[in-house]
């Protein structure tokens, strides 16, 4: 038995000797994933489960070279823990490290708390990279400057353990054997899925958290794949350079979709950018940040507690999240419609960066932004109420009544008046031509829901680029041997309660 908490947390399937620090754990910054790294190493030392003296097997594997993985490599090396660091593409933090276009803040995840503003850069300095807002690229270049002198380091300073750095090497694991029961004394892998076994005290898997969903099904085709989120893409430019002839559509309603709203519709490079340009820290008083703190952690809670159950979600955590969206609506009302001093000059500031901008509009199957970050909830429905009610129609050419279309699932995306060579099958297509989109109402799917606005007419639904973010598939473990589902589901539904417990939940 496993006596250390955070361990038994990040158990996966019935292996005390395998810890993981992936899945579907959310809202996570790159922070958070060094600080997991950080832990589960010391914690590992701390419980005895390493020792470094035996090297048949190898004390320590680690798969994965994101930010947990490489922190985790440098913590154990600092411990004098020799260890194998595994990647399957060719360097550490491929995910981002190209990614010119678009900012990472680790600080965003933070607010509605009230120390928020005060967090500044360098907070991490006990861990070995150090954490700013800036372009991803940016900050990844200085990580990997970290990695690779660590790695020499290893090498070179006594009493390092060696930080064998294996990149190119995709990982299989034996399923089997994790699903077998605790008490083994090491736990085995192959590097290549035919690859020989071997063997490891300790594989910490930080793999990160799977893959995105970006495309668009129509009839079981795959019509339309748009740029990933961590990709250069060009939305930066449809706010430069086109300005209000782009409409754009952006289909699913958590954070990769927000994220790209707030940026497209005001060209503010990260939500606290384009919280510190409205200047709205004056309106968040005491009483609305406390009550969005409580509400935001009731709805993680819900989230948390019926993972993966389709059901279960929609009776369970829906009530919750329309709850919430809708204080969030009141709450933004209350802000725009002069019930608080300061509405008008936020509105003034509001009109100035909309006025010129693309009109953005968000599509969801849903009738409420999805779980996400709150800061990202609060920016976007702040926008989409003062656009519906309070603007004196800076969008209004568009003929969509809010910028929020909920319960809209789209069952159609046709080009208008298509070139002669198009075709729907490639990437970009969305973004280089107009389409009309059908939407299908699915407000009969949501028992709590109601609708306030219409849906936007066939005529009106025609947008240049759209753009697809559904979210984040986590993604099966590997095996190379048959796997035992039964055990992979279980350890997934860890944190599902009784069915009592979600009927006292539910808010009505
Ligand atoms: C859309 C989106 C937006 C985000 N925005 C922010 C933000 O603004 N601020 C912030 O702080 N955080 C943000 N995050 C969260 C942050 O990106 C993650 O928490 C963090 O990058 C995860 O780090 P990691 O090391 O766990 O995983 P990753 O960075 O994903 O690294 C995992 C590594 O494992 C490798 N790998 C996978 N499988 C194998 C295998 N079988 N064998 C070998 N190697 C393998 C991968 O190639 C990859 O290099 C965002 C995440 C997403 C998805």
């Amino acid at each position: 038995m496993l006596k250390d908490p955070f361990l038994r947390a990040h158990r996966y399937l019935s292996s005390n000797r395998f810890i993981s620090l992936a899945g579907d754990i959310t809202p996570i910054s790159v922070r958070d994933q060094s600080l997991r790294g950080y832990l589960a190493v010391r914690r590992c030392i701390d419980g005895e489960l390493i020792e470094k003296s035996k090297q048949d097997p190898s004390p320590l594997v680690i798969v994965g070279a994101g930010v947990a993985g490489a922190t985790a490599a440098i913590v154990a090396s600092k411990h004098g823990i020799p260890v194998i660091l595994y990647e399957r593409y060719s360097a550490a933090f491929k995910t981002m490290a190209d990614v010119r276009t678009r900012s990472l803040d680790y600080r965003q995840y933070e607010w509605p708390r009230a120390g928020w503003r005060r967090m500044h850069d360098d907070e991490g300095a006990n861990l070995p990279f150090t954490f700013t807002q800036h372009k991803a690229s940016t900050i990844v270049g200085s990580w990997e400057g970290v990695l690779k002198k660590e790695i020499s380091d290893s090498k070179t300073i006594s009493g390092r353990g060696i930080i064998d750095f294996q990149t190119d090497s995709e990982i299989y694991l034996d399923e089997e054997q994790l699903s077998s029961g605790s008490d083994h004394d090491s736990v085995s892998y192959c590097v290549g899925e035919n690859g020989t076994p071997h063997e490891a005290q300790i594989i910490l898997w930080c793999v990160g958290f799977g893959v995105e969903k970006n495309t668009i099904t129509v009839n079981k085709d795959t019509v339309y794949t748009s740029s990933k989120y961590w990709s250069n893409d060009k939305y930066d430019l449809i706010y430069k350079n086109q300005g209000k002839s782009a409409k754009v559509l952006i289909t699913g309603g958590g954070d990769g979709s927000l994220q790209d709203f707030l940026r497209i519709a005001t060209g503010s490079e990260t939500a606290k950018d384009l919280y510190q340009r409205l200047n709205i820290n004056g309106f968040i008083e005491p009483a609305l940040r406390a009550e969005l703190l409580s509400i935001e952690m009731d709805a993680q809670r819900a989230f948390r507690w019926s993972a993966d159950e389709k059901k279960v979600r929609k009776y369970h955590d829906a009530p919750i999240l329309q709850y919430l969206m809708k204080r969030y609506v009141e709450w933004c009302r209350a802000i725009l419609n002069d019930q608080i001093p300061g509405s008008k000059s936020l509105r003034e500031v509001l009109r100035t960066i909309l006025a010129p901008s693309p009109r953005v509009f968000i599509a969801s199957h849903k009738p409420y932004f999805d779980f996400c970050y709150p800061l990202n909830r609060f920016l976007a429905t702040l926008i989409c109420e003062y656009v519906a009610h309070y603007s004196d129609g800076v969008w209004n050419d568009a003929k969509i009544a809010n910028p929020f279309i909920a319960c809209a699932e789209i069952v159609g995306v046709n080009p208008k008046d298509p070139p002669p060579d198009y075709n729907p099958a490639n990437l970009g297509s969305c973004e280089e031509y107009w389409h009309q989109v059908d939407f299908e109402d699915t407000i009969g799917k949501w028992p709590l829901a109601t609708r306030d606005y219409p849906l936007p007419t066939r005529e009106h639904s025609i947008f240049k680029p759209i753009i697809v973010r559904h979210g984040i598939k986590t993604e099966k473990l590997k095996c190379f041997r048959h796997a035992s589902k039964t055990d992979m589901i279980q350890a997934r539904k860890r944190h599902l309660l009784p069915g009592v417990a979600f009927e006292s939940m539910v808010i009505s």
